[in-house]
């Protein structure tokens, strides 16, 4: 039987200031530094093709089953026109397991074209040219400028969204908004800048402030978190 669903409950509205938000980084940013030395990417990938594909099949997929998708995925398509030839049906079951894939296969061979008839095979680096890509947004722009291309960026996915709220960074939950509010208080190059700050949140998240039930006893930033122990703030 399927299941009841269970009403989501409206979260609390947070008021801001942006300088305590700030002084607030100044104090997490080395604390989740030290905690995570190794916060990086979580996608494999070996040039900036494979990073933007990989990127655009970790829509609404884990990074660990992309990572295993893109092992022989990478192997049987290595250039732009490798995925923009490849038959919709064939590229469709190679890319099933990481779900909505039939837009995702639709999105990588009009974007692989777009790269071969616009930028000679190349991915680019600006973000202007990045979101003219098929399937490419703002998050995944950033992931490559950040990760691909050594540019600072702020990726607002989920656990960026839910973290810079119980931390009190922003009020907005838009990834657009967010992004531009955090860009004006996370510094933009120290202790790894904006790039670093996001693989930070992420991990975080992923171990720690979880979407559920945070472990708010376990947490090494407890002391400078606003909504520590408070279940109405999560
Ligand atoms: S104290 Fe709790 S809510 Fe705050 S960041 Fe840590 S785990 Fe998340």
């Amino acid at each position: 039987m399927a299941k009841a669903k269970t009403k989501k409950k409206p979260k609390k509205k947070i008021k801001v200031d942006k300088d305590q938000a700030a002084e607030r980084i100044e104090r997490i940013f080395p604390i989740l530094k030290k905690t995570y030395p190794d916060a990086t990417v979580s996608l494999d990938f070996t040039n900036p093709l494979q990073l933007l594909i990989a990127t655009i099949l970790a829509a609404q997929c884990t990074d660990k089953r992309v990572n295993i998708v893109t092992r022989d995925l990478f192997k049987k398509y290595r250039k732009p026109a490798d995925w923009a030839n490849a038959p919709q049906q064939q590229l469709e079951n190679d890319i099933r397991s990481t779900g909505f894939y039939k837009n995702k296969s639709k999105n990588i061979k009009n974007c692989c074209q777009k790269l071969i008839d616009n930028f000679n095979s190349k991915v680019p680096d600006t973000m202007d040219d990045l979101l003219s890509l098929a399937g490419v947004g703002r998050k995944t722009a950033n992931v490559m400028l950040g990760n691909a291309f050594g540019i600072q960026g702020i990726v607002c996915d989920t656990h960026v969204i839910r973290l810079s709220r119980r931390l009190f960074l922003s009020e907005n939950s838009n990834p657009d908004k967010l992004e531009f509010d955090l860009t004006e208080i996370v510094p933009k190059r120290k202790w790894g800048g904006w790039t670093m700050f996001s693989h930070l949140l992420v991990f975080h998240g992923r171990a720690v402030c979880k979407a559920r039930k945070p472990d708010c006893h376990a947490c090494p930033i407890e002391k400078h978190c606003p909504s520590a122990n408070n279940p109405q703030l999560w």
